[in-house]
């Protein structure tokens, strides 16, 4: 079948030679200047025609892959009625996140974040009995989410395409195929877009559930923090990471603790100086991990509620603020600010302690720990006085906590949960998700089928999410030198860019006449036939737009050659006129030939990527 070529002359794209201002990552820089995207506004982005084609390519992959597990397509609107939303609670939990709207008679829509209520209420809409079941349904849909923080262009947008599917089963082991069908599948797809990723272990958030891994596309700029073992196979977004604690150890014959005076010290640094020179130990120097920090946020709940928090943590580890994000989601976190320290005149701000932290204590501000302080554990820590601290309180003996939370930093070195070994942290974006749901939603929403025996049960469903618009954007992130972007096989906008040289007629005839050989044999070509640009210009723009195989008709001809180059390697060769046709075709199908125009691509192999995913 004949493709119609893309011709530069006439194509709907400018290139820019500037970056855009308010782009700081490479991919967000170049799928602007190289035409592939136009802002709008923060975070909601126009597909531009070459923007357009990967898209599609992204969603056809998808697609495919979807299909080929059984999983039937459908279209949800984007423009959904409060109800079932409310039903849920999430109305109120999504908080600010919803952009919401009134129709004209008053009543509250919203433009659905994600689809969880639709899906389960058309099921229940249509089904009823066991014998329907398993069944997985899946929609690529637009998406929106008023982001905090809109960032880096197509990856997090306010406006974006989502593939969302979900899986209906009657019991846990048909849940459990179901999700690990979806798993395979989503291995093809993320090794199909032609990039290197890793699978993790993830929380699942808001949507409440239990099993849950995350497909993470490796990328220095990435926002997730992913760490993985030296030695096992275990890897985990920083958020899912369970620090394992310690035994507890017996604190009999530990000597009573004593107050003291530490004036100005009201950081950890200035707090171990100032040990070490008043109370040295016999033993060892003092050190920030002898000290017990108590630091204090305000937990800020859907529907306003605000409820501070103090959490202890080593004093050798910051909070890390995605790691309690993820604790208390769909609560926010805000800083407990100078106000609210008023309010609470228990608490000595730099000098907080145990003493009156925790919901049965003075404050009445519940105290959370790290894993790491367990019962017999010997710390330093605020007396509750300004200019004073407390050594050698005992954890369980002299202090009690309403509870542990895993919101302290986590580290290179630290030791691995599952074998003890040491971690190492890595950067990532988050491509794909996909957990097991369980009956949440089912429940809320009276999702119920009658079994074998004619009895109603709850169905359980698992929940899987591919972000397909910020594909497009991670596979450029991890897919460009300084020159451009450099596209995978399977997405790139076009085949081959075949750029028409100099100013003799004879240079435009010949590249016409293999653009139409190759639109023929079924090729998409991107050609660069326009008559006034200098070739500096048109190499330039190859590059930057980035089709993997770029084809020069100029000087070569005199010598009856034409030249094909390869954009990653930058390699170059001549072909004689009469075999380039065959050659391009054979360029572009890759090693293996076969019908398809678009050949699959080898999987780019990172040893994390494999140790991850085998
Ligand atoms: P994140 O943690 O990045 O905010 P999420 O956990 O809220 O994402 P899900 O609700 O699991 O996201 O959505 C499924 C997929 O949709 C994600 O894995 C991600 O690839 C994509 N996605 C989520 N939010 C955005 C966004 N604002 N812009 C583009 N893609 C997004
Ligand atoms: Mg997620």
């Amino acid at each position: 079948m004949s493709t119609p070529a893309l011709r530069m002359s006439t194509l709907f794209l400018r290139t820019l030679r500037d970056d855009p201002a308010d782009a700081e990552l490479p991919s967000h820089r170049l799928l602007v200047r190289a035409g592939y995207i136009r802002r709008v506004a923060p975070g909601i982005y126009t597909w531009l025609p070459l923007g357009l084609k990967v898209l599609r390519n992204v969603e056809r992959i998808v697609r495919e892959e979807m299909d080929a597990i059984g999983a039937q397509e459908l279209s949800f609107p984007a423009l959904l009625p409060k109800e079932p939303f409310e039903a849920t609670g999430r109305w109120t939990e999504y908080g600010e996140n919803i952009f919401r709207l009134k129709d004209r008679k008053g009543a509250d829509y919203l433009l659905g974040p994600t689809h969880e209520e639709m899906f389960t209420l058309t099921v229940k809409d249509l089904y009823g009995s066991y014998k329907d079941l398993p069944l997985s349904i899946y929609q690529i849909q637009t998406k929106y989410r008023d982001e905090v923080r809109p960032r880096a262009g197509l990856l997090r947008g306010r406006e974006f395409i989502m593939k969302d599917s979900y899986s209906f089963d009657v019991d846990d082991a048909g849940l459990q195929a179901s999700y690990d069908t979806h798993r395979a599948a989503y291995i093809k797809i993320f090794d199909r877009l032609g990039f290197d990723y890793v699978i993790v272990k993830a929380t699942s958030g808001a949507m409440g559930g239990s099993a849950s891994e995350e497909f993470l596309a490796t990328a220095e700029h990435g926002e997730d923090t992913y760490v993985r073992c030296t030695s096992c196979d275990y890897a985990a977004n920083v958020e899912a990471v369970q620090v394992p604690a310690p035994p507890a150890m017996a604190y009999d014959g530990l000597p009573a603790a004593h107050v003291e005076d530490t004036p100005d010290t009201p950081t950890i640094a200035i707090l171990v100086d100032h040990l070490n020179a008043a109370f040295p130990r016999s033993d060892r120097p003092w050190q920030a991990s002898d000290t017990l920090k108590n630091v204090i946020v305000m937990v800020v709940h859907p529907g306003g509620r605000r409820e501070p928090l103090a959490i202890g943590v080593p004093g050798d580890r910051e909070i890390d603020e995605k790691r309690l994000g993820a604790q208390v989601e769909p609560a926010e976190i805000e800083p407990f600010d100078e106000a609210d320290f008023v309010r609470y005149p228990a608490l000595a701000k730099g000098y907080m302690g145990p003493g009156v932290l925790g919901q049965d204590a003075k404050s009445g501000i519940k105290f959370l720990l790290d894993p790491r302080v367990v019962d017999g554990t010997v710390w330093v820590t605020g007396a509750d006085v300004p200019g004073q601290h407390v050594i050698g309180l005992v954890a369980g003996r002299d202090f009690t906590a309403d509870g542990t939370i895993e919101a302290a930093e986590v580290r290179d070195g630290d030791e691995c949960p599952s074998c003890g070994r040491p971690l190492e942290t890595a950067r990532g974006i988050e491509m794909g998700h996909i957990f097991q749901l369980g009956r949440k939603y089912a429940e809320s929403l009276e999702l119920k089928v009658l079994d074998q025996n004619g009895k109603l049960v709850t169905v359980t469903m698992g929940s899987y999410g591919v972000g397909v618009s910020r594909a497009v954007a991670a596979v450029a992130e991890g897919c460009h030198d300084e020159f451009g972007l450099v596209w995978p096989r399977e997405i790139t906008p076009a085949d081959v860019h075949v750029v028409a040289t100099g100013k003799a007629e004879e240079v435009f005839a010949k590249a016409d006449e293999l653009t139409a050989a190759l639109a023929a044999r079924g090729v998409l070509v991107l050609y660069d036939d326009r008559r006034k640009v200098s070739p500096g210009v048109k190499f330039k723009d190859a590059e930057l737009i980035g089709v993997p195989t770029i084809v020069i008709v100029g000087k070569g001809l005199e010598s009856g050659t034409i030249e094909i180059k390869d954009r990653a390697t930058g390699h170059r060769r001549e072909v004689p006129v009469d075999q380039i046709v065959d050659a391009v075709v054979a360029e572009v199908r890759g090693p293996r030939g076969g019908d398809s125009v678009v050949p699959e691509v080898e999987r780019a192999a990172t040893s994390a990527a494999q140790g991850a995913s085998s």
